[in-house]
């Protein structure tokens, strides 16, 4: 297969400058990273070509070689030889100056890759379940939650891995027809780490963790949705030595309300009215997640009629605005009635003026379903 062009794999012009290759290649090695995409054997192809593509333009003498000479110029005796790959190690370490430190030398990342140098190990997620209300769901809220997480115990101390002195991986040499061949394996006695534990406080784990109670704060945005998870990066178990800390994976559950009905990001209230209530008018007071709100009905109301109020819904999680409240009219049949009360209704059953005149204006049940959605 043709190697493809440098500049064409970051995406970049033959006049981009150092800090535009940079920028794309920042770009590229963060969407084909194989932490994002695990066991996608494309990704990682891709993202070994961006590291060998960024090699290359961001040396000022490999990039004037290739310009001139193209793939070419590093055959053979070319820096990369041959097929030009990049191992993984050689990439992390271009992150350094990339990412500005922030994934660590040679790792810092979860994932690891077969045969690779020494790599930061990470604590396990913690998961915990969070109960709101809707009014907490609306508004956004802050919750503070007990949780229990292994923390480094104080007094835990360290030593270089004896087994691979530190580099976090072992070299095997076999004896094979093709001669002797060298493999580099990730050092079991310490997972990679290159550290292993010296001495360690009493009641601390294998790893030197200890099980901790404490207090977190987790801010909750406004909008989010039963079922939902967040995360709270690095406040989850921590990690033996330099390892990082996992993270806390907070599940949403939406406790159920009174009143309103939750559909999306809008809301439903049955209202209620009576028979004189309805002919007459009325006003009366409903619930809404930022607390009760006195609404009008007017004198004729047709039962079934949604009175729609904008913005009185949940916010979207996503920003797009805030949702309705819709309230449903439903105009309260008495079941009895005592004489008087039947005589009037009687009386009433005669008057041509209660016989039902729909307008076009009073909507059919579909139509209003419609209207809902819309
Ligand atoms: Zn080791």
């Amino acid at each position: 297969m043709a190697k493809r062009d440098y500049y064409e794999i970051l995406g970049i012009s033959k006049s981009a400058t150092a800090a535009e290759i940079k920028k794309a290649y920042r770009k590229m090695a963060l969407k084909f990273h194989p932490d994002k995409n695990p066991d996608d054997k494309d990704a990682e192809s891709k993202f070994k070509e961006a590291a060998e593509a960024y090699e290359v333009l961001s040396n000022a003498d490999k990039k004037a070689r290739y310009d001139q000479f193209g793939h070419q110029a590093f055959d053979g005796s070319g820096g990369f030889g041959g097929g030009g790959n990049m191992n993984m190690d050689d990439i992390f370490s271009q992150f350094g100056d990339i990412f500005g430190g922030a994934f660590g030398g040679g790792g810092g990342f979860s994932g690891g890759f077969g045969g690779g140098g020494q790599r930061r190990v990470k604590g396990s997620n913690l998961r915990i379940r969070v109960k709101l209300t809707l009014e907490e769901i609306a508004n956004g809220v802050e919750k503070k939650i007990k949780v229990k997480r292994k923390v480094q115990a104080s007094g835990t101390t360290y030593k270089t891995c004896s087994t691979c002195h530190g580099t976090g991986q072992v070299t095997r040499v076999t004896n094979t027809i093709l001669g002797r061949m060298q493999t580099a394996a990730t050092c079991t006695s310490c997972g990679g780490a290159g550290q292993i534990i010296d001495k360690k406080p009493a009641g601390a784990d294998a790893h030197g963790l200890i099980i901790k109670e404490e207090t977190v704060s987790i801010k909750i945005p406004a909008g989010v949705v039963d079922g939902m998870q967040l995360k709270v990066a690095g406040k989850g178990n921590e990690a033996p030595g330099n390892g990082i800390s996992g993270d806390m994976l907070v599940a949403i559950e939406e406790q159920e309300h009174e009143t309103l009905q939750r559909e999306g990001d809008n809301l439903h209230y049955d209202l209620y009215v009576s028979l004189p209530d309805a002919v007459l008018g009325t006003s009366t007071e409903i619930d809404t997640v930022t607390g009760k709100v006195r609404i009008k009905v007017e004198a004729g109301v047709q039962s079934g009629k949604i009175l729609r109020l904008r913005g009185k819904g949940i916010p979207n999680i996503n920003g797009y605005g805030k949702g309705d409240l819709l309230v449903h009219v439903n105009v309260w049949t008495p079941k009895t009635l005592n004489k008087q009360q039947k005589d009037f209704f009687e009386t009433m059953r005669d008057d041509d003026h209660f016989m039902p005149k729909p307008e076009s204006t009073d909507k059919s049940f579909f139509e209003k379903v419609k209207d809902m959605f819309s």
